[in-house]
């Protein structure tokens, strides 16, 4: 027997529709190019994403057909966000900090007609647009009076384009499965590979970001997206923010730390995310240059961080330093991100200090919809002990089945699982702690040692910056771990004095086998430590 209810179709187009009639009047606020800030809101958004839809439709854009971007966190790029997909186009956001033969064959892979780029990354798109046969035409997120020279054919200005376009009157009715928006994962080896999210997988992630074990957004939250609209639809944060009405705070390309905290003073910001070294730098400036009366200004609350393991020292300088409690998030581009999250159970609220940075310091547990199990390399599933540490595996509304181009299904095993590439234990309550990711765990003399609890510990000392880890080919163990650090300006440290440090907090055995000063580490364009590239520089270090 079948349910009486009706079949309302989950779309980016009923977010959009949501926000202006429950939230028509909450602001949104954006940084532009020359630094000043645009003001708009939810209602404005909503008008200017029917307009957007009917210029990409007057270009000759039809549903299905992508639509690129390479662009910062500003309004026009989130305009692009509603006009494209509510239209049932797709948005195939591009990382502009990619090399530029990835952002060629990234935007030649998915296929797009239509490319928008913001006017201060046309250096970027110039160089290869002769290449990008697919793209008819390009436009250019500024006014014509404001357009650089560039050597683009035939340029088309954003504002005037889209001033002059009649408001689309209705959404298209489209199917809730249909592809909404278009996300390429980093690729550390190989080619990236594309991950098409559809209408429903959207929606029902902004469903799970709300829920208040999870993100627990709300119409009085002031989110600042320092996570970039380029980076898993910026965590899936347009579309929540517009399901809970929040007042969204966009900072452009400016992500100082002088220009962030300005946003989060001045706007009253409540709530953020971000990777870990972006909060490096944020609160680096806040500790060095801020007072602490200006400090109390702020509003800031909640703070997830993701994309990387969270180190234990940076959750501790929230704490201390604003007293936030800080919370980690973990997924990854084929998650939409939102996998797990960490926030302390009912019996674990009033626990403090090291036994509430324990719990915070892990990945946390799999929200409603998601499901997780750790494998050994055999396939068998381990258990839930928080001992045994395997293979994690996912699957969920919101989980990939397939890469884009692929058949549907070929990303999963016969059960349906999807492998992470993520080394993980979880414990009997339903905590991840994620050990590794399989590529960089190290192993030595068949037994495994997890770079990322290196990494923490090392960071943990008061003269390191950041800290990375890596296996190093071995002539006994096969692999060794070789540490790497950036140390804060003026201070020292000797190998005996950091495995003095390490020991409080790893197996002796684990200690690494040397150690580096560098002046810098290697990040990829989302802000992670590069270990391929560490991992070539270094491969015979230990004499392998
Ligand atoms: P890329 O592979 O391009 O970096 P993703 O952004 O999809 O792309 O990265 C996902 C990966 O990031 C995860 O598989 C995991 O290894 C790592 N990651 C994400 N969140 C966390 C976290 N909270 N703790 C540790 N690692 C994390």
């Amino acid at each position: 027997m079948l349910g009486l209810m009706q079949q309302h179709r989950l779309t980016t187009a009923a977010l959009i529709d949501h926000a202006a009639r429950a939230h028509g009047r909450t602001a949104i606020v954006s940084r532009r190019v020359d630094g000043t800030l645009a003001r708009s809101s939810w209602g404005e958004l909503a008008v200017r994403a029917r307009r957007v839809a009917t210029m990409l439709t007057d270009l000759g854009a039809k549903p299905g057909d992508r639509i690129a971007t390479l662009a910062w966190n500003r309004l026009p790029h989130l305009e692009l966000y509603y006009g494209v997909t509510a239209a049932g186009m797709v948005l195939h956001t591009v990382n502009p900090r990619l090399f530029a033969e990835q952002i060629r064959y990234i935007v030649d892979h998915g296929g797009a007609c239509i490319l928008c780029v913001d006017p201060d990354l046309l250096p970027i798109v110039e160089p290869v647009i002769a290449e990008l046969t697919g793209i008819e035409h390009v436009v250019i997120l500024c006014a014509a009076d404001a357009m650089p020279e560039t050597t683009i054919p035939s340029p088309i200005a954003y504002e005037d384009a889209v001033a002059a376009a009649v408001p689309l009157a209705e959404w298209p009715a489209i199917d809730e499965d249909s592809a909404s928006s278009l996300c390429y994962t980093s690729g550390t080896t190989g080619h990236p590979k594309g991950v098409l999210y559809s209408h429903r997988s959207t929606v029902l992630h902004a469903f799970a970001a709300c829920a208040s074990d999870s993100m627990a957004l709300s119409a009085r939250d002031t989110v600042l997206l320092v996570t970039p609209l380029f980076h898993v639809n910026a965590w899936g944060l347009p579309f929540t923010a517009a399901m809970c009405g929040a007042k969204l705070v966009l900072p452009g390309s400016a992500l100082d730390g002088a220009s962030i905290y300005q946003l989060l003073r001045d706007e009253g910001v409540t709530f953020s995310l971000g990777v870990p070294t972006l909060w490096f730098t944020i609160l680096d400036h806040i500790q060095r240059h801020v007072d602490p009366a200006d400090r109390a200004q702020l509003k800031l609350r909640r703070v997830f961080m993701g994309g990387a393991a969270t180190p234990r020292t940076l959750i501790e300088r929230f704490r201390d330093l604003l007293g936030i409690q800080a919370n980690q998030a973990w997924g990854m581009t084929e998650t939409s991100p939102v996998a797990t999250v960490c926030k302390p159970l009912g019996f674990q609220a009033d626990w403090q200090d090291d036994a509430l940075i324990d719990v915070l310091a892990c990945q946390g547990r799999a929200v409603f919809g998601i499901e997780l199990r750790i494998e050994d390399e055999d396939g068998a599933p381990l258990p839930h002990d928080g001992e045994r540490s395997g293979l994690l595996k996912v699957r969920g509304p919101w989980v990939l089945n397939a890469y884009y181009g692929n058949e549907p299904g070929s990303a999963l095993d016969d059960g349906g699982w999807l492998d992470t590439g993520d080394v993980a234990k979880i414990d009997a309550d339903g905590f991840v702690h994620l050990t590794d990711r399989a590529k960089d765990v190290i192993k030595s003399g068949g037994e495994w040692i997890s770079s990322i609890d290196l990494e923490n510990a090392a960071a943990a000392h008061p003269a390191v910056a950041e800290a990375a880890v890596i296996g190093v080919a071995h002539p006994r163990w096969q692999e060794r771990p070789l540490l790497l650090v950036r140390l804060h300006p003026g201070e020292t440290v000797s190998k005996a004095a950091m495995d003095t440090h390490l020991a409080d907090h790893v197996a002796r055995w684990w200690l690494p086998d040397a150690m580096v000063v560098v002046d810098d580490l290697p990040h990829t364009a989302t802000g992670k430590v590069l270990k391929a590239t560490l991992r070539a520089q270094y491969r015979d270090h230990l004499g392998g």
